[in-house]
């Protein structure tokens, strides 16, 4: 099955469509979590968007406070196939789950490997109590 979507065409699976016929709830995907490959707990939640309008992060925020890890939103252009390309970046620290919290740290105009570094450093603030 293929669903139509502003970034094109992609295969589609019938989860989501048999979730919406769930009355009362919603759901969401997350687009990356990255986690300890020894304990296998979770350090970063991510979202990724190529739109310029507000996205929509409270639910991730919410889940990145329970767990206590941060959540991070790319805004990306699909453009960049050589990801040589700026991206904006935005972090949000665990607490902040108010649907307009702005996020703690904007890094507009950054690059991928900018993100990659973030990605590691937070990994690296990781404790690990895994064997
Ligand atoms: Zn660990």
């Amino acid at each position: 099955m293929v669903n139509e979507e502003r970034s094109g065409e992609r295969n589609f699976m019938p989860l989501s469509s048999v979730a919406r016929e769930v009355f009362g709830v919603r759901h969401q995907d997350i687009d990356l979590v990255q986690y300890c490959p020894r304990c296998k707990k979770p350090e970063l939640l991510m979202e990724a968007t190529s739109s310029q309008g507000s996205k929509y992060t409270q639910v991730l925020r919410i889940i990145g406070s329970l767990c206590g890890i941060p959540v991070l939103m790319i805004r990306h252009s699909w453009e960049d196939t050589d990801h040589e390309h700026p991206i904006d970046m935005y972090l949000w620290h665990p607490g902040s789950t108010s649907r307009d919290a702005e996020p703690d740290q904007v890094l507009e105009e950054a690059s991928w490997s900018s993100l990659k570094s973030a990605m590691l450093n937070i990994h690296e603030r990781h404790k690990c109590d895994g064997t």
